[in-house]
């Protein structure tokens, strides 16, 4: 943590209607509107970790993503399949992390990632970015190795004159539900009219002095409120104004052509006969995985794949100026090589290709003897015999059972309860669903038990009802239960 001193602060001009004590429009630098989009790039699972650090008499709930991160927290190592599973999970790395330590501040300074190998790595010559990965030669990879200096700094480009996420160095408009423009009369006078302040001797203004507290408090309330300028920084009193996130109907995906090679999960819904609302969804490792792995997913990629951005207030306002203004606006969500499982639904989440690195020996005595180095060329100008590639491993497998397609974060062969709020946990003894039974008052004649498949499109549903509603499995799978309980024959 840095210290408060040091923090780096912004000023924002607030234009305020005062009689309504009410922001009408902000003016900030190209600095703060990078942080601010820095915001929709981060994990969803770093999101729901902030805020809950940020705030700690009440829970902040960020749709169902708040309790698939309390499960992960929850589940017992032994579920996992590797140690490595749950820190990925409860920590999310992102693909933005480069460009993220370019900003004035960083909300979500991580360490760089760390690089490690076993005792006989001049044999094995295998990496893993996480401590404690099992070697294909059974030993336990915890020595650190260290990148070259070149391949440190190329990680760490200091400031230049872009900017991160957005181009050119003009002032910015930022409206109450976080439209932001470039700063222009035409847009300001529209702004005015359009709120009804067109008397602008009506309007004050008011400088305000933003850190990484305030803007924590900013983003909070992006998910509550469709006024956050106003209610973060002028309604600071009465916090119980702020309007709570209610359940919302979304229509479910249309099924897009479905691709033949595409996977599909087939799982058990246990469903009340009474409404036909589904309870519990019974399923095994793999369609937990992929749960799981929405904690990786950034903000803006949820947002990106669930379309229609106007569900969503004014994160979806944020996001549409991000796409309009960022320098590179790639719509594919991208996690980094490890977050790979076994069934993965390319077109919505993709992973990036391992990084390939080279070893080679330290000629100076006083450092470690070897050193990575993704330079092939540079590596030459040593000697050639000291170009060996080294293979970065899937830290979710052990050792001796890496495979081509890669694996997943729960244990295999493992059944799991997933509430209709996205509470996962292990199925581990019959106990489970008369346990269940009993804290819902539902008799065992009262409920059925539907075999439903899940694709493509209910994945897209998921992930979107995952962040607006508390009821994700009604919300996104209703369509797929049968209306009818079928019959005993
Ligand atoms: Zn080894």
């Amino acid at each position: 943590m840095a210290e408060i001193s040091e923090e780096p602060r912004f000023t924002l001009r607030v234009i305020i209607d005062e009689e309504k004590n009410k922001a009408v429009l902000a003016e900030a630098d190209r600095d703060f509107v990078d942080v601010l989009f820095s915001l929709l790039t981060l994990p969803m699972g770093t999101i729901v970790r902030l805020l809950e650090n940020h705030r700690q008499q009440e829970p902040v709930t960020v749709g169902c993503f708040s309790n698939l991160y309390k499960s992960v927290s929850d589940m017992s190592i032994e579920n996992f399949e590797t140690e490595a599973c749950k820190q990925m999970l409860l920590n999310p790395r992102s693909v933005k992390e480069v460009e993220c330590k370019r900003l004035k501040l960083n909300i979500n300074p991580n360490d760089d990632l760390k690089h490690f190998k076993c005792p006989f790595f001049s044999r094995c010559n295998l990496c893993s970015n996480f401590s404690g990965s099992d070697c294909e030669c059974g030993e336990e990879m915890n020595q650190e190795i260290e990148l070259s200096e070149e391949d440190k700094a190329s990680g760490s480009i200091q400031n230049d004159a872009s900017g991160v996420f957005v181009s050119g160095r003009s002032s910015f408009i930022i409206t109450d539900d976080l439209k932001v423009s470039i700063d222009c009369t035409g847009l300001v006078l529209n702004t005015l009219n359009r709120l009804g302040c067109s008397d602008v001797s009506k309007l004050g203004e008011q400088f305000l002095d933003l850190g990484l507290k305030e803007i924590l408090s900013l983003f909070e309330c992006m998910f509550t409120s469709s006024t956050p300028l106003t209610d973060t920084f002028l309604k600071k009193q009465n916090q119980d104004d702020v309007k709570k996130n209610t359940h919302k109907v979304l229509s479910p995906f249309v099924e897009v052509k479905t691709d033949v090679a595409e996977p599909e999960f087939t799982l058990d819904a246990i469903v009340r006969k009474q409404d036909m609302k589904i309870l519990y969804l019974e399923c095994g490792e793999e369609f937990v995985d992929l749960l799981f792995t929405f904690l990786a997913v950034p903000l803006e990629s949820v947002l990106e794949i669930s379309g229609k951005n106007s569900t969503y207030g004014c994160i979806g306002n944020l996001f549409g100026s991000f796409k309009e203004l960022s320098v590179d606006s790639a719509s594919k969500c991208v996690l980094p090589y490890y977050y790979k499982c076994q069934k993965q639904f390319s077109n919505i989440i993709t992973t990036e290709e391992p990084p390939v690195y080279y070893r080679y020996r330290n000629s100076n005595p006083r450092q470690p003897n070897y050193s990575l180095t993704t330079d092939s060329d540079r590596t030459l100008l040593y000697r050639k015999d000291r170009l060996v590639s080294v293979t970065m491993i899937d830290p979710k497998s052990h050792g001796r059972d890496q495979s081509e397609n890669g694996s997943g974060f729960v244990k295999r062969g493992t059944r799991f309860k997933v509430s209709d709020d996205l509470i996962i946990t292990p199925r581990n003894s019959l106990n489970t669903s008369i346990c269940f039974m009993k804290k819902l008052q539902v008799k065992a004649d009262d409920i059925d038990v539907q075999v439903i498949r899940i694709r493509k499109a209910e994945v897209m549903s998921l992930l979107r009802a995952s962040l607006v509603t508390s009821s994700a499995l009604n919300t996104a799978l209703w369509n797929l239960i049968a209306k009818k309980p079928k019959e005993e024959t």
